[in-house]
């Protein structure tokens, strides 16, 4: 693999990986997969479903060949991340009104969250380099996912968390996997321009969405979907976004896809932002050429909380290629979307009910139609917000319309049937 900048397209040298290119712009692992076979690829990738504690187990490194073919077995830092389910959901697919429906829940990875995928090849790069110390900035998730795997390859995290608009939850399951938690006044965007700045000099392994290794790591939910659906593609994708680091990955790895003949097209891909920090949505329904960032984002969906997302130029490039759209979702839209999600048993977290809202609002808008099929991916677990869900089932958000408010009662048999 070789890593290139996306902008200057100058040829880096990976032992020296740095977070940025010197241009200031974005780097980029180039795979060469012309050695490559397709069928013998999908006999690899389906005998490995049956592996147990290899590294092949994972449902990230089942792909490899496509990740990150270099890298020796013994520096494989996993979780057995991925293999999460694939669900079809008759309760959501009614209500939305489409023909045939699938949830992809990378809410099941380890740390719950899709970061997971990623996190464990940036984390495998950085060891293989000799890295001990490990850092980032956040929303949440990341910071979460990034204290697992060093905790698990015996190193050391330090994150940076901004003060505001992070979930409790996700704050305190870093601490409790031992990483350093340094919190700031500003928001994610402060974080990301404070690494652009000093990243370099603090000397550390830098995971950040950008990180190119993530990237290629994230590409194997598609393979995913891909392989649980016998490589037969549905009609539309859809994806929530905040640093657009998902959605990057979901285009490559689409793309290597097509190239290796693993697939013949390219489904319809959904980006899908919260209102209130919606300024990709912004700059691509106004067919704007450049990103304005928006200073003060806010929405309930907290990984998405992002006003200056990092990717965006790699995200736009695979959406105007390939005839995808984006839109944007209130947050009531979102907890509504919510509130079925987790009623259907499967469950999620704020951010990823955005995909349902926008398939709703797409289906609607006449932009996806009834008769076509759809994945949503729910990138967060249930869990990860138990401060939006006591606000919306006890109290605390208005238009709670699906609450479900605890009932208290006597212990007497006519008090609790008076319940039922
Ligand atoms: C990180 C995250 C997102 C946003 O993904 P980006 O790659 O930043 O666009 C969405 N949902 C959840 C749960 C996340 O953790
Ligand atoms: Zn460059």
């Amino acid at each position: 693999m070789r890593i290139v900048c996306y902008d200057c397209h100058e040829e880096q040298s990976e032992l020296e990986f740095g977070y940025l290119c010197s241009c200031g712009g974005l780097l980029e692992v180039v795979q060469d997969f012309s050695t490559l076979d397709a069928d013998k690829l999908k006999r690899t990738f389906h005998q490995r479903l049956s592996e147990r504690m290899t590294p092949y187990a994972s449902g990230v490194w089942r792909y490899k060949e496509l990740i990150y073919p270099e890298l020796p077995e013994s520096d494989i830092v996993t979780k057995y991340e991925g293999n999460t389910g694939l669900y079809s959901s008759e309760s959501i697919r009614q209500w939305l009104g489409i023909r045939k429906l699938w949830l992809k829940a990378q809410s099941e990875n380890p740390s719950g969250s899709f970061k997971d995928n990623g996190m464990t090849v940036a984390v495998s790069h950085g060891r293989s380099l000799g890295y001990s110390r490990f850092t980032c900035t956040s929303t949440g998730n990341t910071s979460s996912s990034l204290a697992m795997y060093a905790a698990l390859a015996g190193c050391e995290s330090i994150v940076l968390v901004p003060n505001e608009q992070v979930s409790l939850n996700k704050v305190l399951q870093t601490l409790a996997y031992g990483a350093k938690v340094i919190e700031f006044a500003g928001t994610y965007d402060d974080g990301i321009q404070f690494y652009e700045r000093y990243g370099r000099e603090m000397g550390l392994y830098i995971c950040n969405s950008i990180n190119p290794y993530r990237i290629e790591g994230q590409k194997s939910i598609v393979y995913e979907i891909a392989q649980s659906l016998n490589w037969e593609m549905p009609d539309w994708i859809l994806i929530p976004g905040g640093a657009l680091s998902n959605i990057t990955a979901l285009g490559k790895g689409l793309n290597d896809l097509l190239e290796l003949g693993l697939i013949t097209r390219i489904p319809k891909v959904a980006l899908i932002q919260a209102e209130g920090a919606n300024p990709f949505h912004k700059m691509i329904s106004r067919q704007e050429q450049q990103l304005v960032p928006l200073k003060h984002p806010s929405t309930l969906a907290s990984a998405m909380n992002i006003g200056n997302p990092p990717s965006w130029k790699k995200a736009r490039d695979f959406l105007l290629h390939n005839e995808g759209v984006t839109c944007s979702v209130t947050d009531e839209e979102i907890m509504e979307a919510k509130a079925l999600i987790d009623r259907s048993g499967i469950g999620c977290e704020p951010a990823s009910a955005a995909t349902i809202a926008g398939l709703r609002k797409l289906i609607a808008e006449k932009k996806v139609g009834r008769e076509e099929s759809a994945v949503c991916i729910l990138t967060g677990n249930l869990l990860k917000d138990t401060d939006v869900l006591s606000k919306y089932h006890l109290g605390g958000l208005r238009n709670a319309k699906s609450s479900n408010p605890i009932l208290s009662a006597e212990l007497s048999l006519e008090s609790i049937q008076g319940c039922l």
